[in-house]
């Protein structure tokens, strides 16, 4: 078993006695140094209100994206980091218009609703069909052709709270791909519940696909309020008709760019640390939990570190990637851009969760390279942070950098009231927390710097399951 496991590596990669720690006592001081400063105070808080004041919302090829690239750039400059600039996306553009709906029979009422980012326009007049309602994907399936055939399928399926936000991945799939399943079935629009644990009027948008292979039909969110609303009447045994309208614009495509700024490396600047977010938001308000505290928390952690007086000794990257909401644009561009230099990213992690406080630290690293990656862990510890497991998946800009076996990290948020106010008008700067986002710099600070600065890397992350489809 261990001469097979030895033959798996190249020499000198397993540990051996004497090796040199991956944090050496001087590394471990200063990170904790940098960790406490962080917790002091710093200026992520500001940098958030200044992308939300002075840009807002930033959707994909909208005026709003083209002044927050132009944002990321002065703001990159003035802080300090080096090489800056912007790297050229092309991202699609899909323009919001009116959208409005109410239940005809058997009681008229309006319904709050929003379209889903991407869906098609109904006919100017409308559509009025009968509702049938469904829990899933799933659910869908087993319901026969003829009882979806001309009506509208109404996606029922609340999103439960959850601090690791996993009620969100089990709810997405109805707003992604329903509008393809419901289309098979001989549907003729798409209602869902919105995913989001929220129980105010403000639905929530979010992306959705179509297939070429069945007609696009549109597709809206209610409002938690409203979906209850609904249910209720369809719960009442008598048929029930919905009118919807909704007029949206497809552009082709848009300019506009990854933000990306670094601390050179005093010893490795060819090899990388990569602290990403996303510069987008959803059009509907000026996502500042979605992704400008992302965005706020690696610039501030990146201006921080440039501060130490002895740079760490590889390059630490910071990217504002453009339109990851609707296509992840700005990750594919940069992958094939960075193609070259993806087996010299060495960690890379996505703050795209909120601004709440860090309470777990995952990894994605070599297994004989845990050892490492606990070792950064003891550092998180004081700030309330647990060590999890080893399979992260790191965040979806860093999607496209999987097959180069990038090691990931997530330091994850709580996100325990994140859906209450994702992809809404609602996410606004009051609901980021100045002290929280210091928590956050301070995980992400020590974070960096020790990958920056240790002895060895995390070698070649392991491989994701293929996907079945
Ligand atoms: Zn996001």
């Amino acid at each position: 078993m261990f001469v097979a496991f030895v033959g798996c590596f190249a020499a000198g990669t397993l540990p051996s006695r004497g090796e040199e720690p991956a944090l050496s006592e001087a590394v471990v001081r200063a990170a904790a140094a940098l960790r406490e400063k962080a917790l002091a105070g710093t200026h992520a808080f500001e940098i958030l209100k200044s992308l939300t004041v002075e840009v807002g919302s930033r959707f994909a090829g909208s005026m709003g994206d083209a002044a927050a690239v132009a944002w990321g750039l002065r703001t990159l400059k003035k802080l300090g980091l080096s090489n800056v600039h912007s790297e050229a996306v092309k991202v699609p553009r899909w323009v919001r218009g009116p959208a409005s709906g109410e239940i005809l029979r058997p009681y008229a009422h309006p319904l709050a609703l929003v379209s889903l980012g991407g869906s098609v326009s109904t006919a100017p007049e409308g559509i009025e069909a009968e509702v049938i309602e469904v829990a899933s994907l799933e659910a869908l399936k087993a319901v026969q052709p003829e009882a979806v055939r001309g009506k509208i399928v109404f996606f029922n399926q609340k999103t439960e709270r959850a601090r690791d936000g996993s009620g969100y991945g089990k709810a997405v799939d109805v707003r992604s791909r329903g509008a393809i399943h419901a289309s098979q079935a001989g549907a003729v629009a798409v209602l869902i519940r919105s995913i989001g644990t929220d129980q105010n009027r403000l639905p929530h948008t979010g992306g959705m696909w179509y297939d070429d292979k069945v007609p696009k039909i549109s597709a809206a969110a209610l409002s938690n309020p409203d979906a209850d609303l609904l249910a209720a009447e369809i719960a009442s045994g008598q048929p029930v008709s919905v009118r919807l309208r909704i007029s949206n614009r497809e552009l082709g495509q848009a300019e506009s760019a990854n933000v990306v700024g670094e601390i050179p490396g005093r010893e490795h600047p060819e090899e990388i640390v990569l602290l990403a977010a996303h510069l987008d938001s959803w059009d509907l308000g000026p996502g500042a939990l979605d992704d400008g505290a992302g965005c706020a928390i690696v610039i501030e952690t990146a201006r921080l570190i440039a501060e130490v007086a002895e740079k760490p000794r590889r390059t630490i990257r910071v990217v504002l990637f453009a339109n990851e909401e609707f296509g992840l644009s700005g990750a594919k561009a940069y992958a094939k851009a960075h193609e070259a230099e993806l087996a010299r990213h060495i960690a890379a992690t996505e703050a795209d969760f909120g601004a709440a406080r860090v309470w777990r630290f995952r990894s994605r690293v070599a297994p004989e390279k845990l050892a490492a990656a606990d070792a950064i862990a003891k550092l998180l510890a004081p700030l309330g942070v647990a060590r999890g497991d080893n399979r992260t998946h790191g965040g979806a800009d860093l999607i496209p950098l999987r097959a180069a076996r990038v090691p990931l990290f997530s330091l994850m948020q709580d996100g325990s009231h994140y859906f209450d106010v994702h992809h809404t008008a609602n996410d606004t700067l009051d609901k980021a927390d100045p002290k929280d986002l210091d928590q956050n710099v301070a995980a992400y600070a020590t974070f960096a710097y020790c990958a920056a600065e240790m002895n060895g890397g995390f070698g070649e992350a392991p491989p994701f399951p293929q996907k079945k489809q």
